[in-house]
C-alpha cells in the first residue's frame, strides 16, 4: 500500500450531498453554487465570492477584472504552481518573479521592496502582485499591502494552499490586505470539489466583473442590459468576452459538505505536523517554518535536507518504501516553457536552492499515527 503525499477524505455526508443534487432539477451552476459561495464567504469573513471550475480559472478572471493588459507586468513567486504565473500570460501581459525568503519559502519582502525600487526607475512597475501562501502559511500581507500603496500595484492572494489558515487573527481570504483572494478545491488541497476554485473579494465591482468573465461575459438580468433593454424577448445579452469557468452544483455540493469539516481537517494537519516535528527534531534537516503571525492550514509538510545528493537518495528510498513524497516546487522560471520565454537558471537563486533540497512528506487528514511513525523512522534511517 502506497502512502501518497496528499489525499482527499470523502465521507458518507459528502456522498449523500452529491447524490441529492443528481436527483434535483439543477446539475450545473444553480442554487448550491450560490450556497457554497455564501458559506465560503462567511467562513473567510469576506463580502463576495465567485465559484469557478478551478483556481486557475479564478486567477484568470481575477487578473482580467483588475484590468491586466498586454504590456502590463504581473509579479509572483517562483516557488509555486505554474498557474500563479500563467494567468498573466492568459491576459497577454508579462510575468516576472520575486525570489523567496530562505526561511518562510514565501516571497521575500526585502527582495520585493528592492525590485520595486528598481522597477520604478525604469518605469516597469507591476500592475498586479500575486503573493502565494506556500504550504498554507500566509505571506506577510500587511507589509505587502503597505508596498502596494507606495508603488500602486493591486494584490491577488494565491491562497490555493491556505483556506482554513489565518494571518494576524484574520482568516485567509478576508482580503483585509488584498483586492482578491483565490482558493483551490483540487483533491490535494484542504477541502475538495474534485475540480474547483473560488475568487473572493470585498469589492462589489470586482465581484460583478468576475461573475461576467466566469460565464461568457453574459448578463442574465434585464435591468442591467446595456442595449435595447425593452426589445429583448430572450433573457440574456453578451456584453464582454468571457469564458465558461462555471462550477457545477454537483461539485459545489461536495464542497459545501466538505466545508463543514474544514476546521477538523486543519486541526488534524496540525496534529500530524506536531508528530513529525517530534520524530524528526534530531535529524540534520530544516523543519517547516511557522510564523507567530500565522495559523497555517498545513497544506504541505516540506522538510529541507542539506544537500541535493541527500534529496535524491531520500526521494528514491522513500518511493521504494512506498512513501510517495513530492517536491514543491520546480521553480516556475525553470519550467521549459518559461525558459523559452527567456528566464534562466540563476535568476532566482533562493527558489532554485530550495528546489534542490526540499521534500514534501505525506500530509493529509486520514494519515494514521502508525504511518507517520513509519515515514519518520524510514527518514531517520536514511539520514542518520
Ligand atoms: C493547486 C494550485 C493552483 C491551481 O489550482 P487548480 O484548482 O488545480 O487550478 C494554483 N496555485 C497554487 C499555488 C496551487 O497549489
Amino acid at each position: 500500500m502506497n502512502i501518497p503525499y496528499a489525499s482527499q477524505d470523502i465521507d458518507q455526508n459528502d456522498i449523500d450531498a452529491v447524490i441529492e443534487v443528481l436527483k434535483s432539477d439543477f446539475i450545473t451552476q444553480g442554487p448550491i453554487v450560490k450556497k457554497f459561495e455564501l458559506a465560503v464567504s462567511n467562513y473567510a469573513s469576506v463580502k463576495y465570492a465567485a465559484a469557478t471550475n478551478s483556481a486557475t480559472s479564478a486567477l484568470h478572471i481575477a487578473c482580467l477584472s483588475l484590468d491586466l493588459k498586454p504590456n502590463d507586468y504581473l509579479w509572483t513567486s517562483p516557488n509555486s504552481f505554474v498557474s500563479s504565473a500563467n494567468c498573466a500570460l492568459f491576459c497577454g501581459a508579462k510575468v516576472d518573479f520575486v525570489d523567496i525568503d530562505p526561511d518562510t519559502y514565501n516571497i521575500s519582502i526585502k527582495k520585493l521592496e528592492d525590485k520595486l525600487k528598481a522597477a520604478k526607475l525604469t518605469n516597469k512597475l507591476p500592475k498586479i502582485l500575486i503573493p502565494v501562501h506556500f504550504a498554507g502559511q500566509s505571506c506577510d500581507m500587511q507589509k505587502i499591502h503597505e508596498l502596494s500603496l507606495k508603488y500602486g500595484f493591486r494584490i491577488i492572494e494565491d491562497a490555493s494552499h491556505a483556506i482554513g489558515g489565518s494571518y494576524k487573527g484574520k482568516k485567509v481570504g478576508s482580503c483585509a490586505f488584498s483586492d482578491i483572494t483565490v482558493f483551490s478545491f483540487h483533491p490535494v488541497k484542504i477541502i475538495t470539489t474534485a475540480e474547483g476554485g473560488m475568487a473572493v473579494t470585498n469589492d462589489k465591482k470586482l465581484y460583478e466583473s468576475m461573475q461576467l468573465y466566469r460565464s461568457h461575459g453574459i448578463l442574465n438580468d434585464k435591468q442591467s442590459f446595456r442595449k435595447r433593454p425593452d426589445e429583448e424577448i430572450w433573457n440574456y445579452q453578451q456584453v464582454s468576452l468571457g469564458f465558461n469557468y462555471r462550477l457545477s452544483d454537483i461539485h459545489a455540493a461536495l464542497g459545501l459538505s466538505q466545508l463543514n469539516r474544514i476546521d477538523e481537517f486543519v486541526e488534524r494537519r496540525h496534529e500530524i505536523a506536531t508528530l513529525y516535528n517530534n520524530f524528526l527534531s534530531d535529524l540534520n534537516i530544516t523543519l517547516p517554518y511557522q510564523s507567530k503571525n500565522n495559523y497555517s492550514s498545513y497544506h504541505l509538510y516540506p522538510i529541507r535536507v542539506k544537500k541535493r545528493i541527500k534529496q535524491k537518495e531520500l526521494y528514491k528510498v522513500l518511493h521504494e518504501k512506498k512513501i510517495i513524497a513530492n517536491v514543491h516546487y520546480i521553480p516556475i522560471h525553470r519550467q521549459p516553457f518559461y525558459e523559452d520565454q527567456g528566464f534562466k537558471k540563476g535568476n532566482f537563486p533562493e527558489a532554485e536552492a530550495l528546489h534542490k533540497e526540499v521534500i514534501s512528506l505525506p500530509m493529509f487528514y486520514t494519515l494514521s499515527p502508525k504511518e507517520i511513525e513509519y515515514v519518520s523512522k524510514t527518514l531517520s534511517k536514511i539520514l542518520k
